[in-house]
């Protein structure tokens, strides 16, 4: 029963060193957050010793009363933050949320449709190294190169052209709202599932702050660690009967053996926080920041600078940078803000001439720093910060004592320094 610094100390000062790397800089990377303290109890409690296959009520071990207390919790918080019938709370991840939906939907060799990586979409969604593009048809839609928005135009001819069997909305890079009922119609019309993965959104959708896709969704799948702020894991969520049962069996015994019932408890606690006012007041400030970013580097001098947003503002908690027109590509922009304690990605862009592990982009995201605290006249701050960086020959030491002071004005995990987490 050693702690751990004492039973193994590489792991320990490695763990220590990520805390204080997580308090003394600036985490801006889109789909990352701080799960509250609360959170990390309940991940790190005696509920990993569980073995709970099967779902509450019917599993196929005993001594299950107390996770079957923690599961039904969680289900029941994800079906009344997003008003769906059915929620499986069981995925290990947002990949495997997506896994669950595509074998409750789909056989091997189906046609799916879905954005382009290199426009926003999601690995899962049909990357062609990734299983969806390994196991089924994949026609991948995109943005307009005119504007960056999604075409539903295409959307529509695509699905009348090559009639998926599902239809994916959803993105890892996109900083706008998707017309759900538009995806709707088209899948309706060619006889297609749709399936929306909010994993970037759920936050906002849980605060009433972006439409919630779940009524016009067959399914909805979800990370719960990106706006959602939670344990690393994902959900399915769907108000079909039938399905919710295909579901279920994706998940057990289709795709994943034991649940993770102390991720399954955090999951729970993270939905209970996330009905809270405290919540959508830091959605707000999330969204806020994304805009007051965006404004900034869309003032004259980050344009002179070539920096340039895309879409020319942003609907959600992040921000896509388009840096075609300046001196740095994404790789050294993504250095450069490193350099001052800000972490972002690159991020391709869409049409990015550059290749994808240099790009042409930058996400920035504002979800953690909301979580910290941070309001207006922080992300005011930060924008700045952010803009003069970007240019060329900026002050470092200024820029790195300006993002010191913005990170001593809100600490993150105070009373787990000197700890042994
Ligand atoms: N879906 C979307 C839209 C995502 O952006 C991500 C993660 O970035 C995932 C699914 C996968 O989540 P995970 O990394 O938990 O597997």
């Amino acid at each position: 029963d050693a702690p751990l610094a004492e039973l193994d100390p590489q792991v320990h000062s490695a763990v220590r060193a990520e805390l204080v790397r997580q308090q003394s800089t600036l985490e801006m990377i889109a789909s990352e957050n701080f799960a509250p303290v609360a959170v990390m109890e309940a991940q790190g409690s005696v509920l990993t010793n569980k073995y709970a296959e099967g779902y509450p009520g019917r599993r196929y071990y005993g001594g299950c009363e107390h996770v079957d207390t923690t599961e039904r919790l969680a289900i029941e918080r994800a079906k009344s933050l997003f008003g769906a019938g059915y929620a499986n709370v069981q995925p290990h991840s947002g990949a495997q949320a997506n896994t669950a939906a595509f074998f409750a939907l789909l056989e091997p060799g189906d046609t799916i449709l879905g954005l382009d990586l290199a426009h926003g979409g999601h690995l899962t969604h049909g990357m062609r190294i990734n299983y969806s593009g390994r196991m089924f048809n994949v026609v991948p839609y995109h943005v307009r190169e005119s504007d960056c928005l999604v075409d539903m135009d295409e959307v529509e001819r695509l699905a009348k052209e090559h009639r998926p069997k599902l239809i994916i909305a959803g993105w890892s890079a996109y900083p706008r709202q998707l017309d759900f009922a538009a995806f709707r119609r088209i899948a309706d019309e060619v006889g297609a599932y749709l399936m929306v993965d909010m994993a970037h959104f759920a936050g906002l959708v849980a605060a009433g702050l972006h439409p919630n896709p779940v009524p016009y969704a067959h399914v909805t799948t979800t990370t719960t660690h990106k706006t959602l702020g939670g344990p690393r894991g994902g959900v399915v969520l769907t108000d079909d009967a039938d399905l919710a049962k295909k579901i279920n069996s994706a998940v057990f015994p289709g795709m994943q053996g034991g649940p993770l019932e102390h991720v399954i408890a955090a999951k729970a606690v993270a939905f209970r926080l996330a009905a809270t006012e405290e919540f959508r007041e830091r959605q707000r400030r999330t969204l806020k920041g994304a805009r007051i970013l965006a404004r900034r580097l869309l003032a004259d001098d980050a344009g002179e600078a070539g920096v340039r947003v895309l879409t020319g503002s942003t609907e959600v908690h992040l921000v896509l940078v388009d840096l075609r027109r300046s001196e740095l590509d994404g790789k050294q922009a993504e250095d450069r803000l490193h350099e001052v304690g800000i972490t972002v990605n690159r991020n391709a862009v869409p049409f990015d001439p550059r290749p994808p592990m240099v790009t042409s982009g930058l996400r920035i995201g504002t979800p953690a720093l909301a979580a910290r605290g941070f309001g207006d006249e922080e992300f005011t701050e930060v924008a700045g910060v952010i803009a003069e960086t970007l240019r060329p020959t900026p002050d470092m030491t200024a820029l790195r004592a300006r993002v010191a002071a913005l990170a001593a004005r809100h600490p993150l995990y105070p009373h787990l320094s000197g700890a042994a987490r």
